[in-house]
């Protein structure tokens, strides 16, 4: 076995960007993935809203063969009457009281100029908060001049809505509920917060600042699905000379005299390194294959209170023809949402482990853009909320099915008799397949005291983890999830500039 000098552990987006990065900067790298392909949870993604382009356009992601069928995918909001609303950017489709179109335009216009702030955050270490540190001065000055720069009335505007929640906000601007459903479940999306849980507002602006193809906040369907995404990124690493290797589970990371040497893997095989790039959860590589013992007390009880709960459910669907959702565009996103109190009610039952009766669905038809030859459509439906921790997995497993599918009746009668095939994962199966804690989409909760410098936690919240060699790389760090590549092509940054 030829030797390397850096261990990726974990090849889903983050570690391929990491290991891109490393290795164009010289660095032999080998990447170990417990699963039987690479590619992470851009397997379980549907959608695109912020990959990263610093490594689109590294990686070369064209080149490997990223493709789009739609760049920028509009979205139908169901109605059970047929009265669906179709949003694309600021226009809306359907009839609306022209007081919400107005406000809705103007409302969306200020979330994208305030995200448009943020987003250069997205593309740096944290901000320390201790004085003589070395921080980013210039680039952080940058972004405090932007952000002034949009006038007194915005900069105090930006200021409320950071501390706000989503379904205020919405309440005060707009009134028709199947629009403020949708947008109050845009919101919440990936977190374990309903509409009128504290500053839910900010973890949409951050969705907000991706990008598809240069255009801010749009969704992206790569050809292929996104699992295409992060094959292109495989082929990418691979053609950079860093080697992928599957069906690889690291059981410990080897710490000897207070440094990383290399890690063991499952059955018992060692590899030596004198770094290792961690791009899973930062709890499980903390608590699980460092150990309590090559930790401090404090970083332990931390890491054990970091908050990773998830509260999305995927369901794959395989129906014998297409269904119709009384009129939509079957290539559009579809959501179910109900209102803004019907998304906190999808949340309420799920903070006492159980199971919601309407839950809100992001669905994706995949064959309605990319027809298969044998005629049949796959449905692609993100389903919140869905309790992490039920006292019963089983029985909240077939109670979550049946509220989807009940969901899914009510817009489109009779396609329950056109389902061939129906898997449902929760939050615990996501945890099992894929290894993200709680199931939770950022490999840790996106909230505002799990942000910037206290994430994953404070004190290794610039990607260098507690141990010599040892580096933190995924979702779980700075900015988050997505299927983006940013922490890790940032955890790499900060591995270049580290003495
Ligand atoms: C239900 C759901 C739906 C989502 N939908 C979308 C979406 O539509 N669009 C989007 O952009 N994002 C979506 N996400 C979020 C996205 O999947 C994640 O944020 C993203 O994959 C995180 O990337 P990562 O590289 O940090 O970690 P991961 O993609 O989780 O990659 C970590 C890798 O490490 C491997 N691994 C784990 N433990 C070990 C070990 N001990 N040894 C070796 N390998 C190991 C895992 O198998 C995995 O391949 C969704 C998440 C969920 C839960």
């Amino acid at each position: 076995m030829p030797s390397f000098d850096t261990i990726v552990i974990g090849a889903g987006p983050n570690g391929l960007a990491a290991a891109y990065r490393l290795a164009s900067k010289g660095a032999s790298v080998l990447v170990l993935e417990a699963a039987a392909q690479a590619g992470g949870g851009a397997g379980l993604a549907h959608l695109s809203y912020n990959l990263d382009p610093r490594v689109e356009k590294a990686m070369g992601l064209a080149a490997h063969g990223l493709d789009w069928v739609a760049r920028d995918l509009a979205t139908t909001v169901l109605s059970p009457d047929g009265r669906h609303l179709r949003l694309r950017g600021a226009g809306v489709e359907g009839d609306l009281p022209d007081a919400d179109r107005k406000a809705w335009a103007a409302l969306r216009g200020r979330l994208l100029r305030f995200a448009a702030v943020l987003g250069p955050l997205n593309q740096m270490a944290p901000p320390r908060i201790a004085k003589g540190v070395g921080n980013p001065l210039w680039q952080l000055a940058k972004i405090g001049l932007k952000a002034r720069m949009m006038g007194a009335k915005d900069f105090r505007e930006l200021g409320r809505i950071l501390l706000t929640n989503v379904f205020d906000l919405l309440d005060d601007e707009l009134s028709d509920p199947r629009l403020k459903g949708a947008l109050a479940f845009d919101a919440v999306m990936g977190g374990w917060a309903g509409p009128r849980s504290p500053n839910s507002v900010l973890p949409w602006l951050v969705r907000l600042s991706g990008q598809v193809a240069g255009v801010q906040g749009a969704l992206g369907l790569p050809k292929g699905g996104m699992a295409a995404l992060g094959a292109a990124m495989v082929r990418a690493v691979e053609a950079k000379g860093v080697t992928v290797r599957c069906n690889a589970r690291v059981a410990r990371i080897l710490v000897e005299g207070e440094r990383v040497t290399g890690v063991a893997l499952e059955g018992g095989e060692e590899v030596r390194a004198a770094r290792v790039v961690a791009s899973v959860a930062p709890k499980t590589t903390l608590l699980s294959l460092v150990g309590a013992r090559h930790l401090d007390a404090g970083l332990v009880t931390r890491a054990r209170h970091q908050k990773a709960r998830g509260g999305a459910a995927k369901l794959h669907l395989t129906l014998k023809g297409l269904p119709d959702f009384r009129g939509a565009d079957p290539k559009d996103r579809l959501v179910i949402a109900g209102s803004d109190h019907d998304v906190e009610r999808a949340f309420n039952p799920v903070k006492y482990g159980r199971v919601p009766d309407r839950p809100a669905l992001e669905i994706v038809i995949p064959t309605a853009h990319e027809p298969g030859a044998d005629g049949k459509h796959r449905l692609s439906i993100v389903a919140q909320f869905a309790p992490h921790a039920p006292a019963d997995r089983e029985g909240a497993r077939k109670a979550m099915l049946a509220a989807c599918l009940a969901q899914l009746e009510a817009q489109a009668p009779g396609i329950g008799a056109m389902i061939e095939s129906a898997e449902i994962w929760m939050p615990y199966d996501i945890e099992d397949r894929f290894g993200l804690p709680g199931g939770q989409w950022h490999a840790g909760e996106l909230s505002v005291e799990q942000m910037l410098f206290l994430r994953p936690l404070p004190g290794i919240a610039q990607y260098r983890g507690p141990v010599a060699g040892l580096w933190l790389a995924s979702a779980g760090c700075h900015p988050g999830g997505g299927v983006s590549g940013s922490a890790g092509w940032n955890a790499a940054l900060a591995m270049e500039g580290a003495k």
